[in-house]
């Protein structure tokens, strides 16, 4: 396929302009755009004859043009009117804006009109008209037409040309990777067969033929990649860690009992860590069940042992909190914590840097900082990455190089179901935390149309400030663009100090603010000192602020079940009674079912789950879930029948050929490579 990678412009008819408009889509190679897939078809492929024609139909009609005339109701408005004729009758059909087909087409000519019948008594016309002539290879009518993900300036005939350009292009050749017996096994089309129908289908059937092969594809890779990923990791021995009497004291010297799944959760751990083999376990548990302590004490363990711990996370506002939290339940044992992120200033970073070389330090907390080059350890024991999810699995691999074969351990509060998660991380070890601290309250959920905002402003929030408690607000999502957010969080922050709460203390934070201004809003608002916090989801996860107690989430709608799920995961954490309010503004039906889920459950499993089933996978791993490769078209949920077979043909390829040596898998060898951003070669293919 080498020659895919080359630039979009390399398709007659792309030049820059084309090339600048497919840019904004992501699109800069020929392969990109290639596997640019269509969301959804518009079903143009049914034809009738004009005496067929039912009120409401969208259909495509093979006619002959009677009379055409064109005429401007009101200045930069023209609408144009043809009646065309077919041996069973004949229909008047209107273009809007199109004046230029007066001149394109005439009495006479033979085409295919597709568009909406409005039949009323007698009269029957078609508008909002797609106009071609009659040809044996029609482009926009009598066929499924795919609809493609756009962006502002680039229309769906745009994309849609562009490719057709490209796959009609005779010196491009899309060539076959898979090899030919897994082709064979599975009754698979040929990638040329299933990328050209995946954009051009002649029927639905082919549609479905080549969605089959591009699915299996993308899971068989996704599998394969993950297996290899696995099988590079856990050849090796791992550091024997002994169960100290010294970890009982300081379970004992906690301010709060372990709760059972706690308790079991740690047990399976600290066994995992006295043997040889190299731990890799993903604790799973829902927002607030406590897996901190679990860390704490695990990273506890190995410090006891004699060996240093690392504990990685999202944010520094995370980061910190742990610190707080580790050193005031670690010190009194002389365990030293130290935090490593970002903005420590560079004299701070040396010193630091040379403290963990030199054995000067126990337990490193940090964020992405943890994983540079530069960060040495003198003896690092156990890793731990918090909110995995939002981590890529490169990255945790990254810190697992920082010492010979340390054990690891990832934690993440944004459940998948087993079975899935069995497959994404299929080469960890779960726990499931699957209980809350006693005491806790269920967070009451109440999702409110936006034209009831002012509600909610006016006595929901200042009621619960009346009360003592504080609350939360997050602005709306704008994905990819932090800026966007953050102005929009600065926005609403004058709006809420100038209107609604003049009298009350607002506070903001976002990501855009340097990380000390961050610390310091969030110190302010742990103290008292504001009641209102505008926030954008910077306070996603992981925050603890026990006295506030509402949460308030803008357009809810644009934010994944989880990821609500989480953000609501911020109040209920001490003995008050606890809200989350969702103001959306969508009139959608998909919305009203999300919506109401968070109504009425708090079960995170349950959450997932039916996120999953809402949205489907690619979203619900999102841009966040950086690492794995991207399921365009595979659903891990709706398609779990072909991810089984995927599984089974990957084990057994590579129970035959480990590293994808053999001749016949190089091309899917390339593939993983490409697909895993070459980081499985660095850790396991050679
Ligand atoms: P998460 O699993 O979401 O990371 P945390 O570890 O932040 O949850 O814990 C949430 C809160 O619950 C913290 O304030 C923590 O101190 C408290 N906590 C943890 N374990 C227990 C327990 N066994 N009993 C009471 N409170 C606990
Ligand atoms: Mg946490």
């Amino acid at each position: 396929m080498e020659n895919l990678n080359r630039s979009v412009q390399f398709v007659k008819g792309i030049g820059p302009k084309k090339a600048d408009k497919l840019g904004r889509l992501g699109i800069y190679t020929l392969k990109d755009l290639l596997y640019y897939f269509p969301r959804t078809f518009e079903d143009r492929d049914i034809t009738k004859k004009i005496v067929e024609l039912q009120d409401g139909d969208k259909v495509t009609v093979k006619a002959v043009i009677g009379s055409i005339s064109n005429f401007s109701p009101r200045k930069g408005m023209n609408i144009t009117t043809m009646v065309i004729t077919d041996e069973t009758g004949s229909v008047k059909i209107s273009f809007f804006n199109k004046a230029y087909l007066k001149n394109a087409y005439k009495s006479g000519d033979s085409i295919l009109v597709f568009g909406k019948v409005d039949k009323k008594n007698n009269r029957v016309e078609m508008s909002n008209c797609e106009i071609e002539f009659l040809t044996n290879s029609p482009k926009q009518t009598g066929k499924l037409l795919p609809v493609y993900p756009l962006t502002y300036g680039v229309t769906n005939k745009d994309v849609m040309n562009m490719i057709r350009t490209a796959i009609e292009s005779e010196e491009i050749a899309i060539g076959e990777y898979m090899p030919a017996s897994v082709v064979e096994k599975y009754h698979l089309c040929g990638i040329d067969y299933a990328i050209r129908n995946l954009h051009f289908p002649k029927s639905k059937e082919d549609l479905k033929i080549a969605l089959y092969r591009i699915i299996f594809e993308e899971l068989f890779i996704l599998q394969l990649g993950l297996f290899i990923f696995k099988s590079g990791r856990t050849e090796e021995r791992g550091i024997r860690f002994e169960e100290k009497p010294g970890l009982d004291e300081i379970i004992k010297s906690l301010p709060f009992k372990l709760t059972k799944a706690q308790s079991r959760c740690l047990n399976e751990i600290t066994v995992d860590m006295s043997e040889e083999k190299v731990m890799n376990r993903l604790i799973q548990g829902d927002v607030g069940s406590g897996k901190t302590a679990v860390a704490m004490l695990a990273l506890a363990n190995c410090v006891l042992n004699g060996y240093q711990g690392a504990i990685m996370a999202p944010t520094e506002i995370l980061a910190k909190q742990h610190l707080e939290s580790f050193e005031e339940l670690l010190k009194p044992f002389g365990i030293r914590c130290e935090l490593l992120t970002g903005s420590l200033t560079k004299k701070q970073k040396t010193e630091l840097l040379e403290r963990a070389k030199n054995n000067d330090v126990d337990i490193i907390i940090g964020t992405h900082a943890l994983i540079q080059e530069n960060v040495e350890f003198a003896n690092i024991g156990l890793v731990v990455t918090d909110e995995q999810h939002r981590f890529g699995v490169m990255q945790r691999g990254k810190l697992s190089l920082k010492g010979e074969n340390p054990d690891i351990l990832v934690m993440t509060a944004t459940p998948i179901p087993r079975t899935l998660a069995l497959i994404l991380y299929g080469d960890l070890d779960i726990s499931i935390i699957d209980e809350l601290p006693p005491g806790r309250q269920k967070i009451e959920s109440m999702a409110i149309a936006k034209n009831k905002r002012d509600k909610v402003y006016q006595t929901l929030i200042r009621d619960e400030v009346d009360k003592g408690r504080q609350v939360y607000i997050v602005c709306p999502l704008v994905e990819e663009s932090e800026l966007i957010e953050a102005k929009s969080a600065v926005e609403l922050e004058e709006e809420l100090r100038e209107n609604y709460f003049k009298d009350l203390r607002v506070g903001l934070i976002h990501g855009k603010m340097k990380s000390s201004e961050k610390d310091e809003v969030m110190g302010e608002f742990k103290e008292g000192n504001i009641d209102v916090l505008v926030s954008t989801t910077v306070i996603e996860v992981g925050v603890n602020v026990p006295n506030a107690t509402l949460m308030v989430i803008e357009n809810a709608e644009r934010f994944g079940l989880a990821q609500l799920h989480q953000l609501r995961g911020r109040v209920g954490r001490g003995s008050h009674k606890s809200y989350c309010i969702l103001i959306y503004d969508s009139k959608s039906s998909v919305c009203k079912e999300r919506m109401s889920i968070m109504e009425k459950t708090n079960d995170g499993f349950k959450i997932a789950e039916k996120d999953l089933q809402l949205r489907g996978t690619g979203e619900f791993f999102g841009t966040r879930q950086h690492g794995l490769p991207e399921l365009k078209v595979a659903n891990l949920f709706k398609h779990m029948k072909i991810l089984k077979l995927a599984q089974k043909e990957a084990r057994y390829i590579l129970g035959v050929d480990p590293k994808l040596k053999l001749k016949e898998n190089a091309g899917l060898r390339a593939e993983i490579i490409e697909k895993f951003k070459g980081v499985l070669e660095e850790l396991a293919l050679n």
